[in-house]
């Protein structure tokens, strides 16, 4: 068996495929395992490659996997008091980690909020059909948007905004196209694990946990060694081809890029047209730049900062219109940046001061941008794709919601899309490579089996349900359901 990628999915695939004792080889063509969840060392600082929090920690799937080998213990997914905090013009309001602490949290969201009197009945209705719907009520949603549940309930303007972010921002695409299913579900597994966190040691603490089980396993870990190709053989089983021109032989393959990244690998003529024309229209999330702030001084206290800047000072953002939320993801889509510069800043070193030297802290913000893809014209710079702009605009939106936050920095590293997209080597460079939209979500989402017997598909790309890391782990579960079954009834 190999596995490609060392991201959470791959990482967690080929460790549950080797202690089902299947002789499992992961290949990893960065010199360092991990993907997303990857990570360097600066100065001190231990900083993640991604921007990311945890939003089921333990309880989720990342903690389901990490039990089934043994590896509960190794990763302790950590919390502080105050887990988020929202910033914006006259918002400052911060999410506790106690539930006793939520009435609060709710009264004062109301006020700062100022939502009106007469939509609030409605916003407690849709909470509470949100947090109290089925399951089966929640998969009919699957296949309408965030957007359309959100009109059930209320039409106002800036109360769609709200809920829209709450719901769909961690799927990167907008409300208008997010699976209310997904969301819904998502967001019941958020409140009822009440688990949003971050890991001691990093991010990279995940998939290092995931290595480990694997080697214990008897399983190998190959870096440095890229796939160039998969082709399928004529007496079964594929030969994997190397960048560094060696090559590995193996009964099955499992394959984590994107699915168009897949299709190049094994050659369009090798796999049915309609599998080949599924891929090339898949559509993938938005991505972010990324900006690490290494700081000898703490400066933040909450586990995260979230909020919104206006680059245009006359932005009114209490009569935001409909149109404003379209003109953003219009903006994002040719290559501008947008009026308001979304922020999400975790916070790793508050979770684990051992992240930073002595006192010092971390900030790792991030703000959406379009994939590598589409053209940057405020960037008129011959390598318009190191976007400037995009960067700019987050330095200024991290001045905006933290003031102070860059002075005196012990370092500023910044990270465009193109460096991220050649990190996790997915063409575009998307945060998800297969978008939770209603037409991939559910039971519409691509399978983790591909049409070649023995070649599968896990991660982000194909089959699962969750945010991001845990959706690649579920998948990468499932995955590995799919691959013992097969073998089981001797399919391969
Ligand atoms: C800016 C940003 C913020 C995010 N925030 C969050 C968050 O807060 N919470 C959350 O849960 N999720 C978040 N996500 C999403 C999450 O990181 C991903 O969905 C998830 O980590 C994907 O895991 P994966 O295993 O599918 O792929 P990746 O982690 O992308 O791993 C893919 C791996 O495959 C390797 N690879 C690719 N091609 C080849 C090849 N040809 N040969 C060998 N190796 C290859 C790559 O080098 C990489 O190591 C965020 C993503 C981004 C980009």
């Amino acid at each position: 068996m190999v596995v490609i990628g060392s991201g959470i999915g791959g990482s967690s695939c080929a460790a549950l495929l080797a202690k089902a004792g299947l002789r499992t080889l992961l290949v990893e063509k960065n010199p360092r395992i991990g993907g997303s969840c990857g990570w360097y060392d600066k100065r001190g600082f231990r900083v993640d490659y991604g921007t990311h929090m945890f939003t089921r920690g333990d309880r989720g799937p990342l903690g389901v996997a990490l039990r089934r080998l043994g590896a509960g213990g190794e990763v302790e997914f950590l919390r502080v008091d105050d887990l988020a905090e929202v910033r914006g013009p006259g918002v400052q309001l911060v999410l506790p980690a106690q539930k006793w602490r939520l009435p609060q949290f709710c009264v004062e969201a109301v006020r700062q909020l100022r939502i009106p009197a007469r939509e609030l009945p409605r916003v407690v209705k849709l909470f509470y059909d949100l947090i109290t719907m089925s399951r089966q009520e929640a998969e009919r949603w699957d296949e309408r948007t965030i957007e359309e549940f959100i009109f059930r309930y209320t039409e106002h303007p800036r109360l769609f905004g709200l809920l829209g972010f709450l719901l769909g921002l961690y799927f990167i695409l907008p409300p208008w196209e997010v699976s209310a299913g997904e969301a819904i579900l998502c967001f019941q597994a958020m409140v009822r694990d009440n688990r949003l966190s971050y890991p001691r040691g990093g991010s990279g603490a995940i998939p290092r946990a995931f290595v480990g089980a694997l080697e214990r396993y008897g399983g190998q870990v190959r870096t440095r060694a890229g796939c160039a190709s998969i082709e399928p053989l004529a007496r079964g089983g594929y030969r994997v081809g190397l960048k560094d021109g060696g090559e590995v032989h193996a009964r099955m393959v499992v394959s984590t890029t994107t699915l168009g990244d897949l299709v190049r690998l094994v050659g369009a003529d090798r796999l049915p047209e309609a599998f080949t024309a599924r891929a090339r229209t898949i559509r993938k999330s938005y991505v972010a730049v990324q900006v690490k702030v290494a700081l000898e001084r703490r400066h933040e206290r909450s586990g995260c900062i979230v909020g919104g800047w206006a680059r245009d000072p006359s932005f009114d953002p209490w009569n935001i219109t409909r149109e404003d939320y379209r003109s953003q993801f219009a903006d994002l889509d040719q290559g501008r940046v947008p009026k308001v510069v979304p922020v999400y800043c975790p916070i790793p070193s508050n979770f684990d001061p051992a992240l930073a030297p002595p006192g010092g802290q971390l900030l790792t913000a991030c703000a959406v941008a379009p994939c590598t893809d589409v053209p940057r014209p405020e960037d008129t710079r011959p390598h318009a794709r190191n976007d400037r702009a995009f960067v700019d605009g987050l330095l200024g939106a991290m001045n905006g919601l933290m003031p102070g936050c860059l002075d005196g920095a012990v370092f500023v590293d910044t990270m465009g899309t193109e460096a991220l997209a050649a990190w996790i080597g997915k063409s575009g460079g998307p945060a998800v490579s297969t978008g939770q939209t209603p037409s991939q979500s559910g039971k519409n989402r691509p399978s983790v089996r591909t049409p070649l017997p023995g070649l599968y598909v896990c991660g982000d790309a194909a089959g699962g349900r969750g945010i991001g890391t845990e959706l690649a782990c579920d998948s990468a579960m499932e995955c590995v359901a799919a691959v013992l079954s097969d073998v089981e009834r001797r399919v391969i």
